[in-house]
């Protein structure tokens, strides 16, 4: 710590490391997961202050305390600009009562926010190193499109994408393989799980070192942090008076986003959270009992990209509680569960309760809400149901609805407008490489790549 840079501590306990080597790690070597070794606090003054700033200012103010030392503020002043170069519209429903549409970045989820710095973060780090390195992702959907496009055009970074060939739709496809430059797509003859093993085996396979492999999914401490945004951000634009508490309705697959909430609160930011599930409910059985069990496999809900049934980043959560979550899901030692508790409502919302939220909410508001959006939305109602609340309530929108156009044109009888952005990707000409699900053809593919 004397140079002033802060430490990342594996949730397992057994490793410190610098940022720049967490970010490009991924996991740590104990397999943990990598957090704060501190959380810096932020005044209730400069809080307030947000409310005058932009997206981008307020992405320096919150990561700059946990970069300082490692980025000059310039060049992370710089990053945010360019990340975060798109609107997020606050928009009120009723009363004090908002939706936050998380969903206008170029791929239209919410994970853009994330993977746009965490892209840029890691480019600071290869550029200074002079070094190369190749990221690799297994994808259902919107990470992999999400990754790929914060990744194009980016120097020392080469991105492969392995997406499964029969589940990804058209237009998800699309978002991938029509990028081309640095992003190599590989359509994988095979299921997720298929994708997500390929991938597993490469990151432990010694003769892949050359290709410096690293990981963009959520488990990165690089992608978690850019999520403390977004909580930031949500309080800065719907607290009137300094200090008020804010209710916030998070919908959640992996837990990252009300992880990073969390780190938030702990930060000084006035915030309790309504953590909603799709029908994949360990977290609220968690809380309600003390005992986790996953859902081995997942359930499948048509809130896809939350069919999650050991979410990573409980590991997380349950540091920040004073406990020790292993990758499996087993507890060694039991987190200040009570507090857990008061910090955050869970909720499981099934699918019938989803698709009637999503009338309810088009008829009462004219709102159109996608699938994920409609589950964090029942868990505020739910959440109200139970807790009158007169301090203001923000619910995240985390998908575009027009990315669901069957779902929404059998639930709510209308088509939601079909964004520009994926207007815009029928006609382009798609590049990508098929393989199957054996680890001797995607090794052979990526040696020679
Ligand atoms: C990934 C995702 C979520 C869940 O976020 P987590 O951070 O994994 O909990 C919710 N909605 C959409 C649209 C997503 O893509």
């Amino acid at each position: 710590m004397e140079d002033g840079r802060m430490l990342y501590r594996s949730t397992k306990g057994t490793e410190e490391v610098y940022f720049g080597t967490a970010l490009l790690a991924g996991q740590a070597k104990d397999r943990g997961l990598y957090m704060p070794a501190r959380i810096p606090v932020l005044s209730p003054e400069t809080i307030a202050s947000m409310g005058k700033m932009s997206y981008p200012e307020i992405a320096f103010t919150v990561l700059n305390p946990f970069l300082e030392a490692e980025i000059p503020p310039k060049e992370l002043k710089r990053m945010a600009k360019e990340a975060y170069d798109f609107a997020l519209p606050l928009q009120k429903v009723y009363e004090r009562k908002s939706i936050l549409w998380l969903d206008k970045g170029p791929t239209l989820s919410f994970k853009d926010l994330a993977a746009r710095m965490l892209s840029r973060l890691m480019q600071h780090y290869t550029k200074n190193e002079g070094r190369h390195i190749t990221v690799l992702v297994a994808t259902s959907g919107d990470t992999g499109s999400a990754v790929a496009n914060s990744f194009r055009g980016l120097e020392n970074i080469t991105c492969i994408v392995l997406f499964p060939k029969n589940e990804v739709a058209d237009l998800q496809r699309k978002q991938m393989t029509t990028l081309g430059q640095n992003i190599t797509a590989l359509s994988v003859k095979g299921k997720f799980d298929d994708c997500q093993a390929l991938v597993k085996r490469a990151f432990a396979d010694p003769e892949l070192g050359p290709l410096n492999l690293s990981s963009a999914n959520s488990i990165n401490i690089g992608r978690l942090l850019p999520q403390l945004v977004q909580h930031f951000y949500a309080y800065a634009r719907s607290a009137d008076v300094q200090g008020e508490a804010l209710a916030e309705s998070v919908p959640c697959g992996n837990f990252g986003h009300i992880t990073a909430g969390l780190f938030a609160k702990r930060m000084g930011l006035p915030i309790r959270f309504i953590a909603a599930t799709n029908a994949n409910d360990e977290f609220q059985r968690f809380l309600d009992t003390g005992s986790y069990t996953p859902h081995v496999p997942s359930i499948a809900c048509i809130s896809n990209a939350m069919n999650v049934g050991h979410p990573s980043n409980l590991a997380r959560i349950v540091g920040l509680y004073g406990g020790i979550m292993d990758e499996n899901g087993k507890i060694l030692r039991m987190p200040d569960i009570a507090s857990m508790r008061r910090d955050i409502f869970s909720v499981s919302v099934s699918d019938e309760e989803t698709r009637a939220t999503m009338i309810d909410v088009y008829k009462k508001h004219k709102i159109i809400l996608d699938p994920h959006g409609a589950v964090a939305w029942a868990g505020l109602v739910r959440y109200l149901n139970r807790i009158e609340d007169w301090n203001p309530c923000v619910s995240f929108e985390t998908a575009d609805p027009g990315k669901f156009p069957n779902l929404i044109d059998r639930t709510l009888g209308v088509r939601p407008e079909l964004p520009r952005a994926l207007e815009a990707l029928k006609d382009k000409d798609e590049h990508f490489t098929e393989i199957s699900n054996r680890y001797e053809d995607f090794k052979a593919v990526i040696e020679h790549m």
